[in-house]
């Protein structure tokens, strides 16, 4: 009896170990969300990729990232914490200014695991009047902090999609700014949506190797553009426009 009891009690915690898991596994997959529509990467033999920037803006971030942008004629998505673009405005401005896409990130970059919509309405909808105070289009892309998504996320997006990606190396590599650099470009193929985190003093590598990308992506044939141009390739109509 009392070992029968273990085998349950020792099957009950493994099992719900495995739901934890996949759970989890759930909540930070890349192209999938609950009830949310997703796009990590676009189906396209185009040599075409997205770039990303997260998080900000900051002052020193847009200083490091809009006129390298600018040099290559490159155009990016900026995920931004509506909360940052609150305390600065102007950058949103200057994003704005050089043609590049603004995307929503959230007023305070929490894990987005509520099951309720209520917990997130206002997060969503206050940083898109931000961005449209400042005189830029409303977000139709979202990013959820650190990729989290529950499905309490669906019911807050009002029309926009989530936006995630499909590669983002890891700041800790060694190697620094070319090493760094090497393994974005390597990794690059038609339709990638790259993720990039320059805004914050600590990302000296990702801000030394932004040059260094561009110019070996371009080496490379690609063409660099903001996410919602990417998506815009994978949609019926562009697939029926002659090109
Ligand atoms: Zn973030």
């Amino acid at each position: 009896m009392k070992r029968r009891r273990l085998i349950i009690a020792g099957a009950t915690v493994a099992l719900l170990l495995v739901a934890a898991w996949g759970l989890r596994a759930a909540m930070q997959a890349r192209c999938w969300a609950f009830g949310a529509p997703v796009t990590c990467r676009v189906a396209t033999q185009d040599k075409i990729v997205a770039l990303s920037f997260d998080d900000g803006p900051t002052r020193a971030g847009l200083d490091a990232v809009l006129p390298v942008l600018a040099a290559h004629g490159a155009r990016a998505t900026f995920f931004v914490i509506g909360a940052e673009a609150e305390a600065y405005p102007e950058g949103l401005r200057r994003i704005a200014a050089a043609g590049h896409e603004i995307g929503n990130h959230s007023l305070h970059h929490r894990r987005m695991i509520s099951p309720f919509s209520a917990t997130y309405r206002d997060e969503i909808a206050r940083t898109d009047r931000v961005v449209e105070s400042a005189g830029a289009p409303r977000p139709k892309l979202f990013r959820p902090p650190y990729g989290v998504k529950f499905t309490g996320l669906a019911g807050a997006l009002d029309g926009k999609t989530i936006a995630m990606w499909d590669f983002e190396e890891p700041v800790a590599r060694p190697g620094g700014a070319r090493a760094y650099a090497d393994a974005v470009i390597a990794a690059a193929r038609p339709g990638s949506i790259i993720l990039i985190h320059p805004m914050y003093a600590s990302r000296s590598v990702e801000r030394e190797a932004l040059p260094l990308v561009l110019a070996g992506l371009k080496a490379r044939g690609f063409r660099i553009v903001g996410v919602s141009e990417l998506v815009a390739r994978d949609t019926l109509p562009a697939r029926t426009e002659a090109r």
